[in-house]
């Protein structure tokens, strides 16, 4: 069965009430350091590579184009696909979304979709995983709060039952495989740009070139955009839909997050494929995710109604 099938079996909404309250995960926890720390010494070390050896056009085409394909993958897989079932995929493609959002080092795609599920059923409130509303008293509050919905939420991730968050994924053979290989997944988008960069220039500047921007750091920068959307956009940007969280559209973010900086869109209609509600809107996963139904390469796309949102010319 495919994940999009399993999807549609168990329902494609979390769970509403209250909110699970476990102990603080001691190995999510040590994940975290990895998660942060690596691609932030990495980028460190790119920024100190290029002040000796330059930042070349080869450096440049692999950040890109990693990113590109990395950031879709978040945005397009592990946000609208599994986490928001807002289109069908066959197994191929499954796998394809699964491998590029791996790719990205934000964690394994049951852990992420759980997670968000979760951030969607409790929103700005007890429960909200990565909510940046203030945080304990003083001036600083506001400063922790923000700190917290960015980054400092992956070191206070509570045991969880993923089963519950994420019955569809886990039920599904092909999504738990590709679950279990995150870490080869991760390897992976480290060692495609190294080869690239060795392959174009045929040297060893060039393959650590590609492994210190084509890897490291187009994790830390997509990291921080992805980050961004959760802390900037709850605080930060307009409002269109009267949505019941402190959700907002982000424009300065949208060409960085492909399209997912429109959040307060995103929040008031989670289950569409595109977070396109006017004209003016730029939404590069949505015309992806178009372009591959276009092509039958994606099925079952829910696509915006121009009843129900806002604005003219709805894609
Ligand atoms: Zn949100
Ligand atoms: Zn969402």
């Amino acid at each position: 069965m495919s994940a999009a099938a399993a999807g549609q079996a168990v329902g494609r909404e979390p769970e509403k009430g209250k909110p699970e309250v476990g102990e603080i995960d001691a190995g999510a926890r040590r994940f975290a350091y990895v998660t942060v720390g690596v691609p932030t010494s990495g980028a460190v070390a790119a920024v100190v590579f290029a002040m000796r050896y330059g930042f070349s056009r080869v450096d440049f085409a692999l950040l890109a184009g990693m990113y590109a394909v990395t950031s879709l993958g978040i945005e397009g897989g592990f946000h609208r696909f599994f986490s928001h079932r807002s289109f069908s995929a066959k197994p191929v493609m499954t796998s394809l979304w699964a491998i590029a959002g791996s790719m990205a080092a934000q964690g394994p795609v049951v852990f992420w979709v759980a997670i968000h599920r979760q951030h969607h059923a409790f929103t700005d409130r007890e429960g909200d995983p990565h909510s940046p509303r203030p945080l304990g008293q003083g001036r600083l509050a506001r400063l922790r709060g923000l700190w917290h919905g960015h980054a400092g939420w992956l070191f206070k991730v509570r045991r969880q039952n993923w089963a519950r968050l994420a019955p569809d994924l886990v039920r599904n053979r092909l999504v738990m495989r590709l679950n279990q290989y995150y870490v080869g997944w991760v390897l992976l988008g480290l060692a495609l740009p190294t080869l690239l960069g060795w392959l174009l220039t045929g040297t060893v500047r060039g393959a650590v070139g590609g492994l210190l921007w084509g890897g490291l750091a187009r994790i830390f920068l997509l990291d921080h955009v992805t980050w961004s959307v959760n802390s900037i956009g709850h605080t930060l940007g307009n409002r269109p839909y009267r949505t019941r969280d402190g959700s907002r559209n982000v424009p300065p973010l949208v060409p960085f997050s492909v399209g997912g900086a429109w959040h307060n869109n995103h929040h008031a209609r989670p289950s569409l494929a595109h977070n396109r509600h006017g004209f003016w809107q730029f939404d590069p996963t949505g015309t992806v995710i178009r372009v591959l139904d276009k092509l039958g390469l994606v099925s079952d796309v829910r696509y915006p109604d121009r009843k129900t949102v806002k604005g003219k010319g709805v894609a």
